[in-house]
């Protein structure tokens, strides 16, 4: 084993790093609903709001107001 296996990483590093992860986190990727009879600019890969779909199942009864 060599030291250089546990080389510290330096604070700006890490900060950085973890900066770019909460960007990542915070700004979603909008996407329109996969559904081609809703088409709801949503964000991508969560449940769409609208008509309750996710990746082709039903989950949700859709909304109608
Ligand atoms: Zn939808």
């Amino acid at each position: 084993m060599s030291s250089s296996m546990f080389r510290k990483k330096s604070r700006s590093r890490v900060r950085h790093h973890r900066a770019q992860w909460h960007r990542r986190m915070s700004v979603p990727q909008l996407a329109p609903c996969p559904n081609p009879r809703c088409r709801q600019v949503k964000p991508a890969h969560v449940l769409c709001p609208a008509c309750g779909q996710h990746r082709g199942r039903q989950v949700l009864s859709p909304t109608r107001d």
